[in-house]
């Protein structure tokens, strides 16, 4: 009896992982409300990684065919580098980040990584290739720990408080009462939207897929424990040479980038670094200097305070 139940046990916890992580998936797609509806291609080859290059050829799409988001798109997002997209609220930045993903597929045009159309690759190493900070980012219910260690099941109690650590958040969580075992997620301790877009951070740090994406991930931090947050990030971007992309409305947090695409109405509108756009003297100049005089005027308001 004892012989068999071994080998009974070990299939019985390989399954709940399984079936754990099909919950998680479900989760993850119900959360987002994502439409799974994309045809796993009849011979799928592995995505083969190399550079980290992604490109958008003549692009066009629209969740509803005749009101087209994205149109004739071309972009094209250097391997290793780290890129930034901005542009108003509503112009299709998450869209894009929605068809790499394979969420939905163009309606005409092609995106490539590494020269390989994403329609000819499976989709489970297309997406294992890719993590991303979401907007807003789900919380399964149950322990902090097994909310980032989500990112990487093998990853062992060492490396989820290193990755805590590099986003910030490490600290925090040791001052709960039941620090790392806290549970969250709706029936759990509730936590703030900063503290949630660190923990998506963490998970994205163990996964440690060559392509990232943050979609306005530091959006609900404060500026100082933001840049802290980035710095750390950036350096381990730079560090590990990965291609990155930050969809971001506040410049300031992403005018260090190799380069900018600034969105306008589902096209480039324009791209370069950060100095080249200032003096181009265009859409993101004038939106760099309207920010700046906010937070300048904000800054003066605060020291008035201070002063009072
Ligand atoms: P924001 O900066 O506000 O996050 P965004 O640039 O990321 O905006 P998207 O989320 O890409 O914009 O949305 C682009 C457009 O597509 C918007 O008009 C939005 O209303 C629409 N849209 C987004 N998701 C869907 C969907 N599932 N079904 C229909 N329309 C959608």
């Amino acid at each position: 009896v004892f012989q068999l139940s071994v080998p009974l046990n070990f299939l019985g916890s390989v399954y709940r992982e399984m079936r754990q992580s099909l919950l998680d998936m479900e989760t993850l797609f119900n959360l987002q409300k994502v439409n799974v509806a994309v045809k796993e291609p009849e011979n799928p080859k592995p995505l083969l990684l190399s550079k980290g290059e992604i490109k958008f050829e003549n692009v066009t799409f629209g969740y509803h065919p005749d009101r087209p988001i994205l149109k004739n798109l071309n972009l094209t997002i250097p391997g290793g580098k780290k890129v930034a997209i901005v542009g108003p609220s509503g112009c299709g930045k998450s869209t894009i980040l929605r068809l790499l993903f394979r969420f939905y597929d163009v309606q005409s045009g092609r995106i490539l990584v590494d020269g390989q159309d994403i329609r000819d690759v499976s989709l489970e190493s297309l997406r294992k290739s890719i993590g991303v900070v979401p907007q807003d980012t789900p919380l399964f219910n149950n322990t902090i720990e097994h909310n980032i260690r989500y990112g990487n099941l093998q990853a062992t109690e060492e490396q989820v408080h290193e990755a805590a650590t590099r986003a910030r958040i490490d600290e925090i969580i040791r001052s709960f009462p039941d620090g790392y075992q806290t549970m969250v997620g709706e029936r759990g301790m509730m936590i703030s939207g900063g503290e949630k877009q660190r923990l998506a951070v963490s998970r994205l740090l163990l996964k440690d897929p060559p392509l990232l994406f943050f979609d306005e991930a530091t959006s609900a931090l404060d500026t100082h424990t933001e840049q802290s947050l980035l710095s750390n990030i950036n350096g381990i971007l730079r560090e590990k040479k990965r291609t990155s992309v930050f969809v971001a409305h506040r410049l300031r947090t992403v005018y260090d980038s190799d380069c900018i695409i600034v969105l306008r109405a589902g096209s480039v509108a324009e791209s370069g670094t950060h100095s080249q756009l200032i003096d181009t003297n265009g859409v993101y100049s004038q939106l760099w200097s309207a920010q700046e005089t906010l937070l300048l005027d904000d800054e003066e308001a605060a020291e008035e305070e201070q002063r009072e």
